[in-house]
């Protein structure tokens, strides 16, 4: 449904636009159209509301007719502008990859505070998808080294790219592994990890139908759901993880509403571990597990 003009001020392209995002039931319709039109004419917001005078060309105004239609229907923002922004880094990120959400930055800040005075840390990251965690822990720790696998070779492929962009490509090294497989014959890898951190798969598949459809229709489902009611990662997780831990190293998890007191029980009667704790997100969820290797 395009609206029938050849070209239009960039006023006339925000209010169309916040209008149309509007009555699809899209939520912030104006900053959504603004964003969309900051991406295609490469002003900053505050420069796109400084010159709304500015006439779109025609093939701009296609274009944004589109991308407002396009999210109109779901399709994610992020995916849209190709980018977000992720604690203090930006990051690329493609439909074939999860977007990094907000509250996994409670991880980032976990592993930080942890991680303090150790500059030299060794970070291991599963299921890194765009690199979000990985990345964002690189960059804030200098002379630290982050290892970080995912199952899906799109994921890898965006995350080195943001590890390039965000000059964190020679400590940061990713691998194609389900969880801990390829480390499984490297004696050397065995107690010597600082931190493993992980925002894996935890959506249980009964859960589906109650996604938002940005998720639901346009995610990928394998960074999304994951068998025995959300907590089939954990579970590997846990098992696994204390062989690569330090003796004193940390493992925090992200949850999902409602999953904490089952991966607290999980790491409780996991001998290994010890000291397990909670850190609720912003809106009260109980969001991040850690405990640390005994
Ligand atoms: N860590 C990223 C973040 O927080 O933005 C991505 C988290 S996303 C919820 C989960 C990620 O786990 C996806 O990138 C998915 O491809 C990956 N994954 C799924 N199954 C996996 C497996 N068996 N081994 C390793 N990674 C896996
Ligand atoms: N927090 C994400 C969501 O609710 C799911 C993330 C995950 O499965 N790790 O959409």
């Amino acid at each position: 449904m395009l609206l029938m003009v050849d070209s239009t001020d960039l006023r006339g392209a925000l209010a169309w636009g916040k209008d149309f995002l509007k009555k699809a039931g899209i939520d912030s319709p104006e900053l959504t159209a603004q964003l969309l039109l900051c991406h295609l004419t490469e002003h900053d917001r505050t420069e796109l509301l400084l010159h709304l005078e500015e006439s779109l060309s025609e093939a701009h105004w296609r274009e944004f007719n589109q991308l407002v239609q396009k999210r109109a229907s779901g399709f994610p923002l992020q995916y849209l502008l190709g980018e977000c922004g992720f604690y203090d880094v930006t990051l690329k990120v493609t439909p074939g990859v999860f977007v990094p959400r907000p509250e996994t930055e409670i991880l980032v800040e976990e592993v930080l505070d942890f991680l303090k005075g150790k500059e030299e840390a060794f970070v291991l990251d599963l299921g890194t998808g765009s690199g979000a965690i990985a990345i964002a822990l690189a960059k804030n720790l200098p002379d630290s080294r982050i290892v970080a696998t995912d199952i899906s070779l799109e994921a890898l492929r965006v995350a080195r790219r943001n590890a390039v962009e965000n000059n964190v490509d020679d400590r940061v090294f990713f691998h194609a592994s389900d969880l801990f497989e390829v480390f499984k014959n490297e004696v050397e890898l065995q107690n010597r990890f600082d931190a493993i951190v992980s925002n894996p798969p935890y959506i249980a598949f009964s859960e589906k139908e109650t996604l938002p459809k940005e998720v639901r229709d346009f995610e990928p489902p394998e960074a999304l759901f994951a068998e025995e009611e959300g907590l089939f990662f954990h579970r590997r997780i846990i098992e696994s993880a204390p062989t690569y831990l330090k003796p004193g190293g940390l493992l925090a998890l992200e949850v999902a509403l409602g999953q904490a007191k089952k991966v607290m029980e999980l790491l409780e009667s996991e001998s290994r571990f010890q000291e397990v704790r909670i850190r609720e997100d912003l809106t009260g969820i109980k969001r991040v597990i850690c405990s640390l290797r005994k």
